[in-house]
């Protein structure tokens, strides 16, 4: 078998292992990113990137190559309730240096930064293989064994190995890492559908019963929409036939109306677990975790890129300082947990507190949901809430080194 030797191999070429992988390389360390799809092409996933991200691309400096990416600016959120508009936030309320959220695909995003790490002839990205298994020098991970499309295995041989394979990780469950938590309200089902005229560059949610449903723009003329699903109706939906599940949507807007008589059946629908977790420890033996296999949170509130990216920020430091040090003590990995974990879980507890508001089916609950939130946006108290999710910290710092 091949033995290919790296100093970091990093399983997983989403927006964590991407932007690890080139702040790496920029450092000139030797880094594999392993990517088990062909190429970056997927859909329903993150699109929208909050301030956060670009406020972190900043830090690192890649906010211009980024804002040269195909994107389309959100300047705006806006609260419904029974279709009429009960409270909005401007983006500018949020961010001092970039007052937008933006609408860009995972694909644009993830070439933009292949783009990027190509310049540097430290970078290798394989795609098409996955990780099989590890390998272990006195019960430390030293590399993994991957396999391509054509089976063969090859062996990356590294003294650190990264799990940024998403909220389903290999890594994760190679490496016998254990939860700390796990939070699992509800589902969200997503479609697509051509974008009303007076819905462009629109952040919408709307508090209507019997469930809330959020919208986002999707380039050029689509949206996205997702039904925020309490759990169990998922299931009632999947058992419906597919013509009242038709008229049920048709009943929820008058503007998927014309979606719904042309759909042919539920394969233009996409569920998601809107599931949160987070693990007790992102470093072990060798092995580190980042992004969404370390802590992933629910996509209603559109942050999980920024949160992936801000573990994978934190990580190339830690990693550049940890093998800059005389003696490689791989144990100092713990330090990206202690320098960005608490910040993820408390934005952790705002997002279940939102979903706990987001997916109850109390009557009470959903009578007084609008009115809180006509309250909040009256008086600017969810722009202080928002601030704290979709913005960095004013503490957060990285070495200037990450941004050569
Ligand atoms: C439907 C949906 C909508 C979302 N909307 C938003 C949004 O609007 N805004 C937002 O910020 N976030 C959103 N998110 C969340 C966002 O997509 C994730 O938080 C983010 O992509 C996490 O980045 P990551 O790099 O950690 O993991 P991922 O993006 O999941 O990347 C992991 C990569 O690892 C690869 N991989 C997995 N297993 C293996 C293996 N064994 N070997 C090799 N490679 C492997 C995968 O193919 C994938 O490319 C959404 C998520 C979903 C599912």
């Amino acid at each position: 078998m091949e033995t290919i030797k790296q100093d970091v191999v990093i399983v997983g070429g989403g927006p964590a292992g991407m932007v690890l992988g080139l702040l790496l390389s920029r450092l000139n360390y030797h880094v594999m990113v392993i990517e088990k799809n062909e190429n970056f092409d997927r859909d329903y996933r993150g699109e929208v990137l909050q301030p956060r991200f670009m406020e972190l691309m900043q830090k690192v400096n890649l906010h211009q190559t980024i804002l040269e990416l195909p994107h389309t600016k959100i300047r705006s959120g806006h609260f419904y309730h029974n279709h009429k508009e009960i409270g909005r936030f401007p983006f500018h309320d949020l961010s001092h240096d970039f007052p937008f959220g933006m609408w860009m695909p995972q694909p644009i995003l993830l070439d933009g930064l292949h783009q990027k790490c190509r310049l540097n002839p430290h970078f290798k990205l394989l795609f098409g293989a996955h990780v099989k298994r590890f390998i272990y020098s006195d019960q430390q991970v030293t590399g993994i064994v991957i396999e391509d499309k054509e089976k063969k295995e090859t062996i990356i041989e590294a003294p650190l190995t990264v799990g940024a394979d998403g909220r389903f990780s290999t890594v994760k469950r190679l490496g016998k890492f254990e939860h700390e938590y796990e939070y699992y309200p509800g589902d969200i089902l997503w479609f697509t559908m051509p974008c009303p005229p007076d819905w462009k560059g629109k952040f919408q949610f709307h508090l209507d019963k019997p469930y809330p449903y959020l919208i986002l723009p999707k380039h050029p003329d689509a949206v996205q929409v997702g039904l925020a699903l309490p759990l169990g109706k998922l299931k009632q939906f999947k058992q419906m036939a597919f013509p009242t599940f038709k008229d049920h949507l048709k009943e929820l807007n008058p503007h998927f109306r014309e979606f719904a008589a042309t759909v042919p059946d539920f394969s233009s629908f996409v569920p998601l677990q809107a599931k949160t977790h987070y693990m007790k420890q992102w470093y072990k033996n060798g092995c580190l975790l980042i992004g969404d296999a370390a802590h992933c949170s629910s996509p209603a509130g559109a942050i999980g890129v920024s949160l992936a990216v801000t573990s994978a920020v934190i990580a190339a430091e830690v990693i550049h300082h940890t093998f800059q040090s005389t003696s490689l003590r791989l144990d100092q990995l713990h330090d990206v947990q202690a320098r960005c974990g608490e910040e993820i879980k408390r934005i952790h507890q705002i997002q279940n507190r939102l979903g706990n508001a987001l997916f109850s089916t109390s009557p009470f609950f959903q009578t007084i949901r609008p009115f809180v939130l006509s309250v909040l946006t009256r008086t600017s108290l969810i722009s202080v809430l928002l601030r704290k999710v979709v913005t960095l910290p004013a503490s957060f710092e990285v070495d200037s080194k990450l941004s050569r």
